[in-house]
């Protein structure tokens, strides 16, 4: 027979971990909602040419989508991330805007799979699309701030930059060229590399070797037009006033190609510096459009599943919790009691197992005990026949006592 693994950079996400991720999600939506922002879901897979607007000079666009011609002939990809399908619905549909939204999901990547770093993976993604006002950016960054401080997370950082208006950005990005052709001899082969295809992709470079080069290269910052000065200055203005804290950091670009203005990353505090993003975002001004939409301007981020946990796990907190049972069901009768009171319990609101196979009353007990359950729940046939049932607490002591079948949800639920 076959054994099957899963393919490389792809999880089996197990208990408890898997309910560790739903509650991140929903401690998201908690506070996405909070701040006026309603779900939205989009398609795992889209039209390859969506996510040409991520950047035809990206590595995700070139080398790492999972891009594929269907039984129907055409050219799809699974979502390498979401603001291009986000960007893509709201063409689409044309909502009433600003339109603020929030989605969960996997994306997937061909990566070189390493820790915090897979094929498939999941992030969180919030998106305001409709409004460039200064002060839509703070917010979004205080939604991303606020929810890191919900998970009780306490080393996040946040680095913060405008990339200025495609104009500015696109001079910005001959200048570099300029400067780095200049000084090519300095750069690591892989920057090289980099250079040819996305002279601003060069500042991402963590390797130590660059270091020297990129410290000397021309800054965004002299390149700001008045608009975008006074936008970026309102956006810091907004986070002052909310007392979020932050770096501006001018050599901050980040891996997707469609920012304009205000780019931003979470960083945490645990991670190895290479990895250290828990997440990011920015502005995307024209992507609506190159998708064939009205012009309208947008704004988001996206976290990373994978690694805010692990930022987690070091800072001890937002832990995995295991299932916790209200009651277990012992049942030496034969078993039908147990299914009949289980159900009964559960329709009551209770959390209830049992034990199947009509094992013996000694292997019962051990399941019950290990089931971490607040109450075992015993009938044997004196109970059956006297229409009871033994509750005897299993974690904080007391004494055993003998209820009436008929009173048993309303004995366990008080
Ligand atoms: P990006 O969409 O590249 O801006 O990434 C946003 C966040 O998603 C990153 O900061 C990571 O936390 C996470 N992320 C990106 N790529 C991966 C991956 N291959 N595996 C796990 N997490 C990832």
């Amino acid at each position: 027979m076959p054994q099957f693994q899963t393919s490389p950079g792809m999880r089996d996400i197990l208990p408890p971990d898997a309910d560790r991720w739903r509650r991140f999600v929903a401690a998201f939506a908690d506070v996405a909602a909070a701040a006026g922002y309603a779900a939205l879901a989009t398609p795992l897979m889209e039209d390859a040419g969506v996510f040409a607007g991520v950047g035809e000079a990206t590595d995700i666009v070139q080398k790492e989508m999972y891009r594929f011609t269907d039984n129907g002939g055409r050219d799809v990809a699974l979502r390498p991330e979401f603001t291009a399908g986000v960007c893509r619905s709201f063409a689409q549909q044309r909502p009433v805007t600003p339109w603020k939204v929030w989605l969960a999901g996997s994306n997937f990547r061909y990566e070189k799979p390493q820790r915090g770093r897979y094929r498939q993976f999941d992030q969180i993604d919030l998106e305001v699309l409709g409004s460039d006002d200064p002060f839509v950016d703070a917010e979004v960054v205080a939604v991303g701030w606020r929810f890191f401080q919900q998970l009780g997370l306490q080393q996040v950082t946040l680095l913060i930059n405008s990339l200025g208006e495609p104009a500015e950005r696109a001079a910005f990005n001959d200048a570099l060229r300029d400067y780095f052709t200049a000084n090519i001899d300095a750069l690591s082969e892989d920057s090289r590399a980099t250079l040819a295809r996305n002279p601003l992709r060069v500042l991402d470079s963590k390797r130590r070797e660059d270091a020297p080069v990129i410290a000397g290269a021309p800054t965004i910052a002299d390149f700001y037009g008045e608009e975008s000065a006074a936008h970026f200055a309102s956006v810091l203005a907004g986070l002052d006033r909310l007392g979020i804290p932050y770096t501006v950091s001018p050599r901050l670009v980040r891996g997707l190609d469609y920012y304009v203005r205000t780019t931003f990353e979470f960083a945490g505090g645990t991670l190895d510096s290479a990895q250290n993003a828990l997440g990011g975002g920015g502005r995307y001004d024209g992507l609506v459009e190159a998708l064939g939409g009205p012009a309208t301007p947008g704004i988001g981020f996206a976290i990373g599943v994978d690694r805010t946990l692990i930022a987690c796990d070091d800072e001890g907190v937002f832990p995995a919790d295991p299932l916790e049972l209200d009651v277990f069901v012992v049942d030496t009768t034969g078993g039908l009691e147990a299914l009949a009171i289980s159900e009964e319990l559960r329709a009551a609101g209770l959390r209830v197992d049992r034990a199947f196979d009509n094992r013996s009353m000694k292997s019962q007990m051990k399941a019950a005990d290990r089931s971490g359950a607040r109450f075992a729940v015993i009938v044997g046939s004196d109970e059956l026949a006297a229409g009871t049932a033994v509750v005897r607490p299993m974690r904080d002591g007391g004494d055993q006592s003998v209820v009436a079948r008929a009173d048993l949800a309303a004995a366990l639920q008080s």
